[in-house]
């Protein structure tokens, strides 16, 4: 099998349990129409972070990277009235883009865009009131850091989300090394051993190719 059979696999499914969403499909195009890259979740993943996130009944949500807030859009459809999204963006146009995407979705109210790099931002925010769900999908090579941010942001049972940990198998090719890679290996290693968490990956096929997000909870 192919990327492109995976992508018809997803056409598939997705032509039974997602439907047409001219809001998701509209925040995709102004973002492609500004430049951005076609980076986003696919839409199956968005719908699974949007179902975990009601799952857990997160009221408090923590995403490190935006782009043009197309998953930020499925986490804040997932948290409840009175319930928040905090995400951090680098590009200063990435977050001009999501807050036009945002607004245009009706969740400009629920949801906070912080700009600057990940690794200083992150260090700003307080864990009081904690958060219950944060999604990770930045730089790579920010990996440990942003997840033991998370760590001390998310209450216990809280979940943490890593994207891209797979990388078409590169991460687990000996062979291979490049500063996303490493980024990923320096999180599993960081994550080995450590009592605090509880994790695991989960590979994911589909329109995006083959990845994986490692899910974790904190104990
Ligand atoms: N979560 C988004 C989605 O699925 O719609 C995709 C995010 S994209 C894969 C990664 C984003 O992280 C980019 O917008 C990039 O500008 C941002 N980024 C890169 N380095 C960063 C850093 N040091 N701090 C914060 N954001 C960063």
């Amino acid at each position: 099998t192919t990327v492109e059979d995976w992508k018809k696999s997803d056409v598939y499914h997705n032509s039974f349990l997602l439907g047409d969403d001219p809001v998701l499909e509209a925040a995709l195009k102004n973002s492609k129409d500004q430049g951005l890259p076609d980076i986003a979740v696919s839409p199956a993943q968005g719908k699974l972070l949007n179902l975990l996130v009601r799952t857990t009944g997160a009221k408090r949500v923590l995403e490190v990277g935006t782009l043009g807030g197309y998953s930020t859009i499925w986490l804040a459809r997932g948290v409840p009235e009175g319930g928040h999204v905090t995400t951090l963006e680098l590009d200063a146009h990435h977050a001009k883009v999501a807050r036009e995407n945002l607004t245009n979705a009706g969740l400009a109210d629920k949801v906070e865009v912080i700009v600057g790099p990940a690794s200083e931002t992150i260090k700003k925010l307080e864990p009081s009131p904690p958060y219950d769900f944060a999604f990770i999908d930045a730089d790579k090579p920010g990996n440990l850091l942003y997840f033991q941010e998370a760590k001390r942001l998310v209450r216990s049972g809280g979940v943490i989300i890593v994207d891209n940990v797979c990388r078409n198998g590169r991460v687990a090719d000996p062979e291979y090394s490049d500063a996303s890679v490493e980024g990923v290996r320096t999180l599993l290693k960081g994550i080995k051993g450590d009592k605090a968490v509880e994790a695991t990956t989960i590979g994911t096929v589909g329109e995006k190719g083959y990845d994986g997000f490692l899910y974790a909870i904190r104990k």
